[in-house]
């Protein structure tokens, strides 16, 4: 019997308007944006009542996804031209790619999930999950989540890492002059790759290098600070240098920064003070001349970005991992419409509420507003009584 109901092409504005709403009001999920079905809001928003749950998961799990991203795309574009987004001091934009796990099962599987074997001590278990790559974009005072590309079944995440910026660098030529990413990126074909597009690549350095790393410690053991920094209890050192022969498939000479950041903190127990090390290396192909120690040393702290105010931010407040309907594309849709909205949250939050309105007023409390206004708009009535 063909399918008589609405074609996506047909509703895909509607329910586009409807998913943003469902992520600014942080419902998460579809039949708790259902609920909201009596308000006014959706009139006046829609120019419609708000369609079923059902139907806007079906939509979405047709809807193409480059439309989705051709709006996130239109949102930084906004931005770009109102000169809301500029670098940090250092003058670098910087690219952050990271894998994200957003949904594992042992029983519910589709054809876009990746499968691993647990081993548990009733036995080997299947258990279905999905995982993107992801892209922020890293500026002064505003980031942006650009783009999501999914990790196939049976491929890993530098594969789908490569689409995606293979898709960034079409879609965002000129955004960012450096792409960072954790130590899985500290790769011979991933470094140059990125070179090859004209861009500068930053990775952690850890035993995955297990040569480069060795020569680095014991170079650095005998070598000076080139910073040597004193703020009080925090004391910052950073080492550079630029003649590691260590990677040679990439390059006779690389350079490696390596920060040691000792914090001094008063222990709650037995107000003893007690000193916490941070260190952390990493190889870049920026030049002395491109990118200071310092700004190689920041750029390397902004790559956990992408975890405290992306992935954390999306999963925590933005309801992004919820399974709002188990098909490929309805995933993807729904998970890029999540960052398309905390984009346009943040940047409404950041560029035009006056610094007064935000003083005191937390993102949470903004929206709350939000879903406050739906529920408003609701007609009295105990059935629909928000819970
Ligand atoms: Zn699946």
């Amino acid at each position: 019997m063909p399918d008589t109901r609405l074609r996506p092409q047909i509703v895909t504005g509607v329910i586009v308007r409807a998913v943003v709403i469902l992520f600014l009001s942080r419902r998460g999920s579809l039949n708790a944006l259902e609920q909201t079905k009596p308000s006014r809001f959706w009139t006046r928003w829609l120019g419609q009542a708000l369609p079923s749950a059902d139907s806007i998961g079906r939509v979405c799990s047709l809807m193409d996804v480059d439309h989705v991203r051709a709006l996130v795309h239109h949102v930084y574009s906004r931005l770009k031209r109102m000169k809301a987004l500029e670098p940090p001091g250092h003058g670098l934009m910087l690219a952050v790619v990271d894998g994200h796990e957003t949904t594992a099962s042992r029983k519910r599987c589709c054809p876009g999930c990746c499968q691993r074997v647990l081993h548990t001590q009733q036995g080997d278990v299947v258990e279905y999950y999905h995982r993107y790559a992801v892209l922020r974009l890293v500026g002064g005072d505003l980031s942006l989540m650009l783009d999501a590309e999914p990790v196939r079944p049976g491929e890993d995440e530098l594969a789908a890492s490569r689409r995606l910026l293979e898709r960034a660098l079409e879609m965002y030529p000129r955004a960012f002059d450096v792409v960072a990413g954790d130590a899985l990126y500290a790769n011979t074909e991933w470094f140059r790759f990125i070179t090859g597009q004209g861009k500068q690549a930053l990775a952690v350095l850890k035993d995955n290098r297990p040569h480069l790393v060795e020569d680095a410690r014991t170079l650095f053991e005998v070598l000076p600070a080139s910073v040597d920094l004193d703020a009080g209890r925090v004391r910052l050192r950073y080492w550079d240098s630029d003649r590691f022969t260590s990677w040679p498939d990439l390059a006779p000479q690389v350079r490696v920064v390596r920060s040691l950041e000792i914090r001094t903190v008063r222990r709650q127990l037995d107000k003893q003070e007690e000193d916490i090390a941070s260190d952390w290396m990493w190889v870049t192909t920026l030049t002395s001349s491109q990118a200071s120690t310092r700004a190689v040393v920041n750029m390397g702290h902004e790559r956990w970005s992408i975890e405290n105010q992306g992935f954390n931010e999306l999963v925590n407040r933005w309801h992004a991992d919820h399974v709002y309907k188990h098909q490929p594309t309805a995933l993807l849709v729904f998970f890029l419409f999540a960052l398309l909205c905390l984009n346009v949250f943040m940047a409404f939050y950041r560029r035009n509420l006056k610094p007064a309105a935000r003083h005191g007023v937390s993102m949470l409390h903004v929206a709350q507003l939000i879903a406050a206004e739906l529920y408003s708009a609701i007609p009295d009535g105990p059935a629909w009584a928000p819970i």
